[in-house]
């Protein structure tokens, strides 16, 4: 059985993308919010906080992200602290915090880190900080503390990924990515490396993306480079987009934003896949330096139709009715 069934037989196939999409709204909601009510946190030293019994001391300790010891402070207040720290060869420091209730969780996402960072550095490349901030959250109280939610936070979030305001063309700050205490339980191993990839790609892109960017370009993106170099079938990433092209259903244009946003009249699941397959389709067909081309060129805001067939034809050299009309050609070929 592979790891994919095993997941599907858990928690079903719709159930994770929206446990995923859920996630995204939180992160778009913060996005929002974040502006109004993040506040600079100040520059502490690595690791001030009090000693966990995984922190080494503070002297042996490569320069940090300064957010680690206003976090561990904050997580504190939950329980006693985990702290791993991951160093890269060119030594870079990746840290990982939770509680102990979350040990395999933390241990799984020591392990991954470093593979997710070089993952994703291979498609996007080395323009972004190549370490990684990953939080467990022990319930959904700190959950919302950790990513500044405010208001209740729906048990099907999985993961976030959050930074400080930062302005355009800065760099940004205070980015980590969130995991729910029970992130690992419901997706299962493939699952959480997955979120992984995919809400560190989001860290990655963050400082060339604006908020209302097409939702297509964003999650798309994230979600080829979660799945990327996987040995997994077209009919295991993207069943709903499968079922709905056997049905003779192919997509007539770009999934809209709102087709992302769980909810009646929508399926977040299937725009999700379609958001997947374009991203897909466009580094098959014209590799992936023109799918990074096409992300820069989107990712930059909110755009209209007119927009995208620019920036399509600038990345591509075709139009966007033409990038519809042979990605629904790319998806029925795999659909026979
Ligand atoms: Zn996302």
């Amino acid at each position: 059985m592979s790891a994919f069934r095993g997941l599907r037989g858990w928690l079903g196939v719709r159930q994770r993308f929206e446990f995923m999409a859920t996630a995204t709204m939180t992160v778009a909601m913060m996005a929002v919010a974040g502006a109004l009510l993040l506040i600079p946190e100040p520059v502490l030293p690595a690791l001030a906080g009090p000693p966990s019994a995984d922190v080494a001391p503070q002297a042996d300790l490569a320069p940090a992200d300064p957010q680690i010891a206003p976090l561990h402070k904050l997580m504190e207040s939950y329980g006693p602290v985990v702290v791993r720290q991951v160093c890269s060869e060119d030594g870079r420091v990746s840290v990982v915090l939770g509680h102990a209730r979350q040990r395999p969780d933390i241990e799984q996402l020591a392990g991954e880190v470093e593979p997710a960072v070089t993952a994703v550095t291979g498609l996007w490349g080395r323009g972004w900080a190549r370490a990684a901030v990953l939080v467990v959250a022990s319930g959904p109280a700190e959950f919302a503390a950790l990513t500044h939610t405010t208001g209740a936070v729906s048990d099907q979030v999985a993961a976030a990924s959050v930074s400080d305001p930062f302005p355009r063309g800065g760099r940004p700050t205070g980015q980590r990515v969130v995991f729910a205490a029970d992130a690992g339980r419901r997706l299962g191993p493939d699952g959480l490396r997955d979120t992984l990839r995919h809400e560190l790609t989001h860290v990655a892109a963050r400082a060339v993306t604006v908020d209302g960017a097409p939702q297509w370009v964003l999650e798309g993106f994230a979600e080829y480079a979660a799945h990327r170099g996987e040995q997994r079938s077209f009919a295991q990433l993207a069943p709903s987009l499968l079922a709905a092209a056997r049905a003779g259903q192919l997509p007539a244009e770009l999934p809209s934003d709102a087709a992302f946003v769980p909810g009646p009249g929508t399926d977040a699941a299937l725009a999700y896949e379609q958001g997947w397959s374009v991203n897909a389709f466009v580094a098959d067909r014209f590799g992936e330096p023109a799918l990074v081309d096409l992300y820069r060129r989107l990712a930059t805001g909110p755009a209209d139709a007119a927009a995208v067939d620019s920036a399509v034809r600038a990345a591509l050299g075709i139009g966007a009715s033409d990038l519809v009309a042979h990605w629904r050609d790319w998806i029925r070929a795999r659909a026979q």
